[in-house]
């Protein structure tokens, strides 16, 4: 029996665990109570990880290499060197004669850092393409650009002790309870030491997490920016803002209060469907407590106005400088174990590695030093649904996916679907073979997963910890990392024979060391954060060569990474969201995480206990709406948008306003079955915002109808 020090491969709360296992067999899993993100803690999900592992669960996992030439015929089995040498092949000729932008890379929150980095170096550093893009675009873009367009850099200034610090939480957009089980026992905890801790949640659906808020504002899908700016305009009338710090800090308060002035609390509750007073209150506790720390998550970052979203959150903050002191500051919440550190590395189509610019001379010039190629792009490439977009027209022409399954994640499913069926060539790097992609994929690449490789994730707090291996990986699995090297290799003597490799990675410490040195100097520097240092203990960054420990905290001098030192207000007007309710399609939907299960369930779709909380889909409506309808409880229905239709059963759903109605996101084609029904995505809608390119995948307008059963 051994037992090996990981981190939990769901969420980004980042939990470390302790893996138990005998010989090749994951056996138990416990929380990791020296890890100082969980203390020994873990939910639901956390906990049954090793029956994730189990012989049983292990039945779907992907083992061999798989091709097939014709799309007529099934995949056979393949070595790996007939595999990626066929793919290096294919993918060159394709550069050689389309040129770098017709393949893509669409990558996942759920892969390493090492293992993001040397796909964003394979992409951006030897074919010359920034199309490599990332899953994480669906959950947190707009947290990037957010910051980036307020605080200046994408870092979160916060850290989970600031929780313990808290006199008032703002949770926006979050359902806390379910998406971070383990930061809300950490708040309910906080909250039983101290009762005066208020809380303050903002959430269309009245969540277990609203149910725990002392004021909840049930607002009106999409419309936190109405109610950010009102509350702005209250804590100016009511001279509740903080102008030295203002003064001292913060560019673009003239401009700030013109943007606010016509945002009256009478004004705002009309757009936003609240009482002026809640606002009041809202606006008054903020502003006044000795602390505010804001929580927020998928709410504001999957919408069409997610980037002004963030940013008229970060601007409370701002206004009343609840900001770089122990309890109070705008803290984003990461959906994936591993959406911070694909940040950290520019794994996504609009960066560059450790926070650079595309768009940045001086940032490409370094970057292309510190890989050793004449030059990266310059430009921004294909975003997630963009990618999917130019698959489907042929602009893109190939494409590798890497740990995700966009076949069920992404919006408008039928026309991904199409666009997968219409690509050259579709290569998927998956741990499982039976996923909603995987029938599209001409090469499957069979890939390690949790418990069996070797790397290191940023959780939402800046903070890093290692992953470890505790079990081989099943047949000829390989570790994602050490894919995309061998195929770099291979594609090296094709596009460049003859030049020295620059992928000189054997093992996943190599790529890190090299990460490292890219952040030197940088704001994210992690020179001195070394794996040996890192075996002692998971730790924050920024931590440059020489550091004993990281920055818990982040602006506590009030200097900003921007080119005046200032941070900046944002002063942009609300807008609503992208497709309206109208007479045909008349009912609002939102989507979301259920307590128990993760993204597609792959993994836990494999645990029958996991089940027990909810075990099936069911479309939540108000018994407004269902009596409307004739509806009963648990009836089945169609659900309509302009995109498609699925069907599910109805139930009754206490948590929602009438108007308005909610699918977990979940359930994709192995679990719902039908010809029409891929998922709960064959109806969103991919509208995204403009800036951070995030799709709006909380709102979309729907019609519901009973089904004629024959
Ligand atoms: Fe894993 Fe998140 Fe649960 Fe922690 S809170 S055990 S990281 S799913």
């Amino acid at each position: 029996m051994k037992e090996t020090r990981s981190t939990c491969c769901y969420c980004g709360v980042g939990c470390g665990v302790v893996i138990t296992s005998e010989g090749e067999r994951i056996t138990a899993v416990r929380g990791d109570a020296d890890h100082p993100s969980n203390r020994g803690r873990l939910c639901t999900k956390g906990s049954t990880l090793h029956l994730t592992a189990s012989p049983a669960a292990s039945a779907g996992r992907a083992t061999h290499p798989e091709m097939r030439r014709d799309r007529a015929l099934p995949r056979g089995r393949f070595t790996w060197d007939e595999t990626l040498d066929h793919v290096a092949d294919r993918f060159a000729a394709c550069i050689r004669e389309h040129g770098p932008d017709s393949v893509a890379f669409y990558i996942s929150g759920q892969l390493l850092t090492e293992d993001y980095y040397v796909f964003n170096k394979l992409a951006k550093g030897l074919i010359g393409t920034a199309n490599v893009d990332t899953n994480s675009r669906l959950c947190m873009s707009s947290a990037v650009t957010g910051y980036q367009q307020t605080l200046g850099v994408d870092a979160p200034p916060c850290s989970y002790e600031d929780l313990d610090h808290a006199q008032c939480l703002f949770i926006a957009g979050s359902n806390t309870a379910h998406a971070h089980p383990v930061l809300f026992r950490r708040i309910e905890a906080a909250r039983e030491r101290n009762p005066a801790l208020k809380v303050i949640v903002v959430d269309p659906r009245r969540t277990e997490t609203a149910r725990f808020a002392d004021l909840h504002l049930p607002i009106l899908p999409g419309t936190d920016v109405a109610l950010f700016h009102a509350m702005l305009h209250l804590m100016l009338w009511d001279e509740r803002i903080d102008r030295e710090y203002i003064a001292a800090h913060v560019e673009g308060f003239d401009e700030l209060r013109v943007a606010v002035r016509e945002w009256t609390p009478a004004v705002a509750a009309e757009v936003c469907g609240v009482k002026a007073e809640d606002i009041a209150t809202a606006a008054k506790w903020f502003a006044t407590s000795p602390a505010t720390l804001s929580l927020y998550c998928q709410g504001l970052n999957q919408s069409s106005s997610g980037t002004a979203k963030n940013a008229a959150l970060v601007n409370l903050h701002l206004a009343t400088g609840q900001i770089g002191r122990p309890g109070a500051g705008p803290f984003s919440l990461t959906g994936q174990p591993n959406a911070m550190g694909g940040r950290e590395v520019g794994g996504l189509a609009t960066t560059l590695a450790a926070h650079r610019s595309l768009t940045s001379a001086i940032d490409r010039a370094e970057m292309a030093r510190l890989w050793g190629v004449d030059r990266v792009p310059d430009r921004a490439g294909k975003t997630a649904v963009e990618l999917f977009d130019a698959l489907h027209s042929g602009e893109v022409r190939m494409v590798w996916i890497a740990c995700t399954n966009p076949a069920q994640s992404m919006p408008n499913l039928p026309k991904v679907h199409e666009a997968l069926a219409r690509a050259e060539l579709v290569v998927l790097q998956e741990a499982y073979r039976d996923t909603e992609t995987a029938p599209f994929a001409d090469v499957l690449l069979p890939a390690t997963t949790w418990g069996e490789k070797e790397g290191t994730v940023t959780n939402s707090e800046r903070r890093i910890t290692r992953v470890r291996a505790a079990v081989a990986a099943p047949g000829e699995a390989r570790d994602d990392w050490a894919i995309a090297v061998d195929f770099a290799r291979r594609l090296e003597t094709r596009l460049a024979p003859g030049k020295p490799s620059i992928f000189p990675f054997e093992s996943p410490e190599a790529v890190w060391n090299e990460h490292r040195e890219a952040t030197r100097g940088r704001d994210l520097d992690i020179t001195g954060l070394t794996y040996a240092m890192l075996e002692r203990e998971p730790q924050q960054w920024p931590f440059p060569e020489g550091a004993s420990e990281g920055r818990v905290r982040l602006y506590t001098d009030g200097v900003f990474h921007t080119p005046t030192g200032k941070a900046k207000f944002f002063t942009g007007a609300y807008r609503p969201v992208a497709e309206k309710a109208d007479a045909r399609f008349p009912l609002q939907l939102t989507t979301g995480r259920l307590r128990d299960h993760w993204h597609g369930m792959s993994r836990t779709g494999n645990v029958a206990q996991l089940f027990g909380h909810v075990p099936e889909p069911r479309l939540g409506m108000s018994a407004t709406d269902m009596t409307r309808r004739g509806l009963a409880d648990g009836e089945l229905v169609r659900i309509q948008s302009r995109r498609g239709a699925i069907h599910v059963l109805a139930a009754i759903d206490p948590e929602l306003r009438s108007g308005q109605v909610y699918l977990p996101m979940h359930w994709g084609k192995r679990f719902l079955g039908g010809k029409d029904s891929a998922g709960t995505n064959t109806i969103t809608n991919p509208a995204f915002d403009r800036d951070s390119r995030q799709p709006e995948l909380k709102h979309a307008s729907v019609k519901v109808e009973a089904v004629a059963l024959p």
